[in-house]
This record gives C-alpha cells, structure tokens and sequence, in this order.
C-alpha cells in the first residue's frame, strides 16, 4: 500500500502531495521560524522531494538560515499560507509545514530544534529529543 499524504494552504489556492510518508517531524525554534509561526515554532514534515509535486502560485522567499544554509520558503500568493521549503545544499528533501497538511494530526513532531532561541515561554516537550541548536542532518 502506497503512502500519499495531501496538504494545500489556507484559500485552497495551492496544494501539494507527496507519494511516500516523511523521514522525520519535527518543531523547530529558530527566530526565523518564529516570525514563519507568529510566535511560536514551526512544526515540519521532512519529505523526500522525489515525488513531491505542487499546483497552485507560490512565491519564494529566499533568505540565509540560522544554519548558514540558504533556504527557499514557498508561500501562498493569495493567503500568504507558510508551505513548504527547501534548502539548497539538501535539494533531495523537502520540509513542509504540518498546519498545511489536510492531516496535520498524523506527525506528530518527535524532536524540537533551535530550543536555545525559544522564549522563555516557549513550550517544549521535556520527554522529546530537544536540541539546542541545528541538529544532525538527515539522510536524504
Ligand atoms: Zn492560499
Ligand atoms: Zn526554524
């Protein structure tokens, strides 16, 4: 049986699928997810970019990330929706926003990064893999 997993933005505007399930989630604290997540942290599904395809107009911002890596963040023209993003020095993997998924409830988030950049009211989950800063890659 196939994994297929389907997300979009907010106005419906764009969506998106992919055809196998990701590789890790995660939430991650880094400031420039802050200002992604109007405050908090982003919660990430890491796919496999193979069969990752998207309809729909994105506009990318692209822009140096904490890690030094340059990331291109794809969001919606018309809602302005966070989706996904890709980083140029891992090109095979793509990181998608779980809130844009038609089912964010299936990842839930297994580790937080960048915890050293939260606010002390941030909220952590003590139980989980918290890492203060960028985190090992990932195998793509
Ligand atoms: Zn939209
Ligand atoms: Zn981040």
């Amino acid at each position: 049986m196939t994994t297929r997993v389907t997300g979009g933005c907010l106005c419906g505007a764009v969506r998106f699928e992919c055809g196998e399930a990701p590789i890790a989630a995660r939430a991650c604290w880094c400031r420039d997810c802050q200002y992604l997540a109007a405050g908090n942290a982003t919660v990430n599904a890491i796919f496999r970019s193979a069969t990752f395809r998207a309809t729909g107009e994105v506009q990318e911002y692209v822009g140096r990330a904490d890690s030094g890596t340059v990331m291109r963040r794809a969001f919606c023209t018309a809602c302005g929706t966070p989706l996904f993003s890709r980083s140029e020095s891992r090109p095979g993997l793509v990181v998608v926003r779980v809130g844009a998924l038609d089912e964010p409830a299936r990842y839930r988030p297994e580790g937080f990064i960048w915890t050293a950049s939260a606010p002390p009211w941030g909220l952590l989950d003590e139980t989980l893999p918290n890492c203060a800063g960028q985190p090992a890659p990932l195998p793509s």
